[in-house]
């Protein structure tokens, strides 16, 4: 891959692209087999974007979200080991030993999704880069500082002063998006205050490919299968108290974690080191305006409790492509505000009930009050013995519909 620099002129780009982590990245892919030349600007150095450093974050995919990295070839470079499969999740309450349980079975799938390192998602999106390096220029520890938008083009300011144009600048620069902002649009922002602390363990029985979500009182705690009998830790609790348990030595933290994990998984071990992240969801007003739009955590920042996150970054970065490609081929402007319209549109109807169904269900299993405890109760009741509830929430992961529903529809087609 060709690194730019005043010595090495650019590549004339269609479009710019703010931020290389894996949306923006699998953007430039997508772009590159479209026929479409890209730069993409990052201000990390390039050797972070080549050896991604493990970072904690075990990322759940849909079926759709592989579908996308299939079509990417980045799912072919992933090496098997490294992929894990989701089986089943069971979802617990409070103290109580009953628990909502989902899988794959009238969906057509073997699984309801697979867990891969984020730093694997990563590599394998850089190398995706460099394999298509005649279509796309990345310049790293390059951090853009203005986005200017008028009526024909955009235009960024590099920090050192200089300056590109295209017709159309995307920003995957992150949750927390400052091209968002300079482009006029602001973000539904939801700090909940709370911090999530990630990290492996290894345990003596085998976790059978079940994910473990138990909301308890005072703190989330999940359990995602791994390959290996290991399995990552995904603890969510008030901010204050995450900090002062990443002080923690290893061994007072395991007493913690034993004590909550309650004997499920035999005997336990660290295995990686405790990596913490803030809780902020994000989500912005628009999602593109002329000659601008958005993808990845910029566009929509998840809560990971419903593992959607990178998962909504893919299928943006599907739907601008197509997008994108069927306009490169007819010789129409990349930046078009009609064509980005679709696009933003198109992501909306994907992610919005989502993201807010995600932050309902936060609100509600992390309030500990009496009469939010018995609705808790209620809700997951109601979800076990609700087959279509439980079978809405799997078609989500799986990306088939219930068998009824497929029946139905096959019915009203012969018709
Ligand atoms: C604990 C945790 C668990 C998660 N679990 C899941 C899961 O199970 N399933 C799922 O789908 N998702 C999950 N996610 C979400 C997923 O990790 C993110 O959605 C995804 O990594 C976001 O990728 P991105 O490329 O949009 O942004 P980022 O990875 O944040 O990349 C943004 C890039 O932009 C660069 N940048 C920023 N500003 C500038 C600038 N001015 N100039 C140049 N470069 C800039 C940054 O350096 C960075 O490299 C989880 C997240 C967390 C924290």
């Amino acid at each position: 891959m060709t690194s730019c620099s005043p010595e090495h002129p650019p590549k004339r780009a269609d479009v710019l692209i703010v931020g290389a982590g894996p949306a923006g990245l699998s953007m430039a892919c997508g772009l590159a087999d479209a026929g479409i030349k890209s730069c993409v600007l990052e201000a990390a150095a390039l050797s972070a974007l080549a050896e991604p450093a493990e970072d904690g974050r075990e990322i759940a995919l849909t079926h759709a979200g592989m579908a996308v990295l299939q079509k990417l070839g980045q799912w072919q470079d992933l090496p098997p080991s490294e992929i894990a499969p989701l089986k089943r999740a069971h979802v617990f309450n409070g103290e109580g030993r009953d628990y909502l349980g989902f899988d794959a079975e009238g969906s057509g799938r073997e699984q309801l999704g697979s867990l891969v390192a984020n730093h694997w998602l990563r590599r394998v999106a850089y190398q995706g880069a460099l394999q298509r390096a005649d279509w796309i220029t990345l310049r790293a520890d390059t951090r853009v500082s203005q986005l200017t938008l008028n009526s024909d083009a955009a235009h960024l300011t590099l920090a050192d002063g200089e300056r590109l144009s295209a017709p159309l600048v995307i920003a995957a620069d992150s949750r927390f998006s400052a091209t968002r902002r300079q482009a006029g649009i602001g973000a539904q922002m939801r700090d909940f205050g709370r911090s999530v602390l990630v990290c492996r363990l290894r345990h003596s029985q085998p976790n059978q490919g079940i994910a473990l979500e138990c909301f308890h009182y005072g703190h989330t705690l999940a359990l995602l299968p791994l390959n290996g009998d290991c399995s990552s830790l995904v603890l969510t609790l008030p901010a204050d108290r995450a900090s002062a348990m990443m002080q923690w030595g290893e061994e007072q933290f395991m007493a913690w974690v034993r004590t909550e994990v309650r004997g499920r998984l035999g005997d336990l071990s660290l295995a990686s080191s405790r990596h913490l992240y803030p809780l902020v969801a994000t989500y912005a007003h628009r999602f593109a305006s002329a000659h601008f739009a958005l993808i990845g955590d910029a566009a929509v920042g998840m809560h990971p409790v419903t593992a959607h996150g990178y998962n909504f970054g893919l299928y943006g970065v599907d739907t601008l492509t197509q997008l994108l490609a069927s306009a490169h081929r007819a010789g129409q402007d990349l930046g078009d505000a009609a064509l980005l319209e679709r696009y933003a549109s198109a992501h909306r109807r994907k992610t919005w009930a989502i993201y807010q169904g995600t932050n309902a269900v936060v609100q509600l299993f992390t309030d500990d009050r009496p009469a939010a405890r018995l609705l808790r109760r209620g809700v997951l009741q109601m979800a076990q013995h609700l087959p279509p509830l439980k079978s809405a929430i799997t078609a989500q992961l799986t990306g088939r519909q219930p068998a009824l529903l497929r029946q139905l529809q096959s019915l009203v087609q012969q018709r």
